[in-house]
């Protein structure tokens, strides 16, 4: 049971109050304070959403901070909720608010690259926040994919050693503890900066609930005027903006610049990405306000949905798509195939559909894409091969505990169930080592069927 709630600072991550919250409260282990906080004992702390709370936990958070403020102040929601569809932005706030879902479901999360892969902080705020609060905690604005510079201080992020990923950890990483006293290097570049703070402004905006306007319609509105569309309003030319745009955040050093089909994607309204629309809007010279309250008619909306159904539409080149969107799936179906991108840990079966929704290609698009397609192949497997896997994961994760489990365990944590059991057998040995194998077995086998 939880026995105090810290008091959350301005932009701090929930991940981070609870990160205080085992510092503090006297936790014996993190194992402790998980159990204090979260449902199930497979729930790992979520660094950037709340994670799934005990009615307990839940209760006391619910006392001292309503939980729809901390998921829009708290959690890195406006980063993935910003521009999605107005429906599905309901959607996810209810799940997060009443009926726990894993964020995956909810929009479209990105792998990470490289340099996105750690929580950052600015060394000036940890002076600050140490001088001020006692103790450093982690930023959210810091932690914006591709942003690079506190624009409070001006100065360059630095990388921790905590992994920005919440999957498979279930330890907590206070900002006091991993924060290193560091010389803080000057941001110079007036461009770099100045894309940070538009970063920064567009992500502290306030989400609007009550209109719909689509972020390519802002988009078509924007371009009108510019190299980028016909003055007929009927072609867009992506490849020049997408080109420029590239050579553009080169000279500013970013991590991820959008590529063309990303773009084009933004462009029709098939894709919301935070990153994606940031890098074009900011492109185009689009103001903060223009891109978050848009003032846009409903008619306008409607004569920009006609341009998609035009023919000089550009034609999509399937070969250059392939070969873009080839490492982008892989790293996809890796990660639900082993369970990394999930966020319970569990390896996944990879499934058509699920390709489809987390790369938000159409239906039957695959046949298109030879390179994509041989990927998918290579990671689909039946049913019960996933079951198997996800049972010696499962037995793995159990054996990492070093506390006697049994079968139920094995169950509850692979969430494959009884009936299934006797399919899952044959293919034990096909995917684990043979005493590893033997041992799975003899547990079950214990067991009536
Ligand atoms: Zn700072």
């Amino acid at each position: 049971m939880i026995n105090y709630i810290p008091q959350i600072y301005p932009d701090e991550l929930v991940y981070s109050l609870f990160c205080r919250y085992y510092v503090h409260s006297g936790c014996v282990s993190h194992k402790a304070a998980l159990s204090d906080i979260f449902c199930k004992r497979s729930d790992n702390p979520s660094k950037e959403f709340i994670g799934h709370l005990n009615a307990d936990a839940q209760n006391q958070i619910e006392k001292c901070y309503p939980i729809k403020e901390l998921i829009l102040k708290n959690t890195m929601f406006p980063q993935y909720a910003r521009f999605i569809p107005l429906s599905q932005k309901e959607k996810a706030m209810y799940h997060f608010e009443f009926e726990y879902c894993d964020a995956h479901h909810l929009f479209a999360i990105l792998p990470r690259t490289d340099a996105d892969g750690f929580l950052r902080y600015c060394p000036l705020c940890v002076e600050e926040d140490r001088q001020k609060y006692g103790e450093a905690y982690w930023h959210r604005t810091h932690q914006i994919r591709n942003m690079q510079i506190c624009s409070k201080h001006k100065c360059y992020l630095e990388q921790s050693e905590v992994t920005a990923k919440s999957e498979k950890c279930f330890t907590f990483c206070p900002a006091e503890e991993y924060c290193k006293v560091i010389e803080p290097r000057i941001a110079d570049n007036a461009d770099s900066l100045r894309y940070a703070e538009y970063l920064s402004d567009v992500f502290n905006s306030p989400l609007d609930f009550s209109k719909d306007i689509p972020i390519n319609t802002v988009f078509y509105y924007a371009m009108a005027d510019t190299p980028y569309m016909k003055s007929s309003g009927k072609t867009r030319y992506t490849k020049e903006l997408s080109d420029r745009l590239k050579a553009y955040f080169e000279t500013i050093g970013i991590n991820d610049i959008a590529s063309m089909y990303q773009i084009q994607r933004v462009l029709l309204g098939n894709r919301f990405d935070f990153s994606v629309v940031c890098q074009v809007a900011f492109f185009l010279g689009i103001s903060v306000t223009d891109l978050t309250a848009p003032q846009i008619t409903q008619e306008q909306i409607e004569t920009e949905k006609a341009t998609h159904t035009m023919k000089d539409k550009e034609p999509i080149n399937w070969q250059e798509y392939d070969g873009e969107l080839a490492p982008v799936l892989e790293k996809v179906a890796k990660g639900i195939y082993y369970g990394t991108a999930n966020e319970n840990g569990r390896p996944d079966r990879v499934s058509e559909k699920m390709i489809y929704r987390e790369l938000e290609l159409s239906a039957h698009r695959l046949e298109k894409l030879p390179q994509c397609r041989r990927i998918f192949e290579r990671y689909s497997e039946t049913y019960e091969e996933n079951w198997a896997r996800r049972v010696i994961w499962a037995y793995r994760e159990l054996s990492e505990q070093q506390k006697p489990f049994y079968w139920s365990d094995i169950r509850l944590v692979s969430g494959v169930k009884k009936k299934n059991i006797g399919k899952v057998i044959p293919f034990i040995e096909k995917y684990a080592d043979k005493s590893t194998a033997n041992h799975i077995i003899s547990i079950i086998g214990n067991i009536p069927l």
